[in-house]
């Protein structure tokens, strides 16, 4: 006697998963009815055990009222997938905090996620190790990625896809005469998510070192998820103002004029954290009444201090090869200073959680066939 053998679920959850091949393509699996198309009176009829040809198991059939369609439901998909039974619902959708690792720098004293440029090429393993380091924790470091122009799209094309953008396919870090952009300084750069203007939102950044040479110019990573989490908990009440108060980010060069209004803490709809806006440089104006403005910069400054504290902070130096792949959702980078006269010179570019997740799950599958 099957679990689920008693369980009823919706009349238009279960029509809507049919899997004949009248209301699903077979060589696509995507679906070929709308919604619409189904009766309003829909109504499970006659249900009886059946062998599906599809998997060989056991199966259930339904009769379904008034129109008379026939559907062979597999007991093991029904157990897995019908509401109140063992596999619904789902945890999250995989970007909140949820399904993270969160940490502080010591957490991963002597276990940096890295992998060898090499290694990650050429085996899968690795390969999948890396990249579940991303999901996971934020971020990988590989190493011994050729310290040559533009390798960093191929970098981000071994994942995924290049965003570009109006700095173009790549972005060169290093001290630029006519900077339109801090970064492009000796200056300091302090904890921040990058193109808080864009929406949505590059989910990922990659950074290649290509020299490093200068006094100064180390690096930083804090996370985010980790340190909104301890927003929440010491500071419930600014939490939630900067997860409620939308925030104006600003961009503005002679050739582009970019903008998006989102919170620096932003909530799925259980409340979990799932992506952090955060960079001093770009907030704007805030236009909001005066009472929302001051609880909104109570909370930013707090929460401003917060990412700074000692030891939530992983500090390390990129040396030429080495190339940060990492979410710009959760993670905020930093470096220090550095002399405008030694050789430093990083290149840049964006790619999404997307591709990266979907190259993930792909080679897991030629994995579990392998
Ligand atoms: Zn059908």
């Amino acid at each position: 006697m099957s679990a689920t053998r008693n369980l009823h679920p919706p009349a238009f959850w279960l029509r809507d998963n049919c899997p004949c091949a009248d209301c699903r393509d077979p060589r696509t699996g995507q679906k070929l009815f709308q919604i619409t198309d189904l009766p309003e009176d829909l109504a499970v009829g006659a249900v009886r055990d059946c062998v599906p040809a599809a998997d060989g198991g056991l199966g259930r059939e339904v009769r379904w009222e008034p129109d008379g369609h026939r559907s062979v439901y597999p007991e093991a998909w029904l157990a897995a997938h019908a509401p109140g039974a063992g596999g619904a619902p789902r945890p999250g959708d995989g970007r909140t905090e949820a399904d993270k690792e969160l940490w502080a720098a010591p957490d991963l004293d002597g276990r940096l996620p890295e992998a060898g440029w090499e290694a990650y090429t050429g085996d899968r393993r690795v390969r999948i190790r890396a990249l579940e380091s991303v999901v996971r924790l934020g971020f990988v470091l590989l190493r011994g990625v050729p310290p040559r122009d533009r390798t960093v799209l191929d970098v981000a094309r071994s994942f995924g896809f290049v965003r570009e953008t109006n700095y173009g396919e790549l972005f060169e870090v290093r001290v630029e005469a006519d900077p339109n952009n801090l970064a492009f300084t000796g200056a300091r750069i302090s904890p921040h998510t990058d193109n808080p203007y864009r929406d949505p939102v590059p989910t990922l950044q990659l950074l290649h070192c290509l020299s490093n040479e200068a006094r100064g110019g180390d690096s930083g990573l804090v996370d985010g998820f980790r340190a909104a989490a301890l927003l929440r908990a010491e500071h419930p009440e600014a939490f939630a103002v900067l997860t409620r108060v939308p925030v104006e980010f600003a961009f503005a060069d002679a050739r582009t004029e970019l903008r998006a209004h989102r919170p620096l803490i932003d909530v799925d709809p259980l409340g979990r954290i799932r992506e952090i806006r955060f960079n001093n440089r770009s907030i704007g104006t805030l236009h909001q009444p005066a009472a929302v403005v001051e609880e909104f910069y109570a909370a930013y400054r707090t929460f401003a201090q917060l990412l700074l504290r000692p030891g939530l902070r992983l500090d390390f130096r990129l040396a030429p090869g080495d190339c940060l792949v990492f979410d710009n959702t959760r993670l905020l980078h930093a470096r220090t200073a550095f002399s405008e006269s030694g050789d430093r010179h990083l290149q840049g570019t964006y790619a999404d959680l997307d591709g990266l997740l979907s190259t993930l799950a792909v080679l897991h599958r030629e994995g579990a066939r392998a």
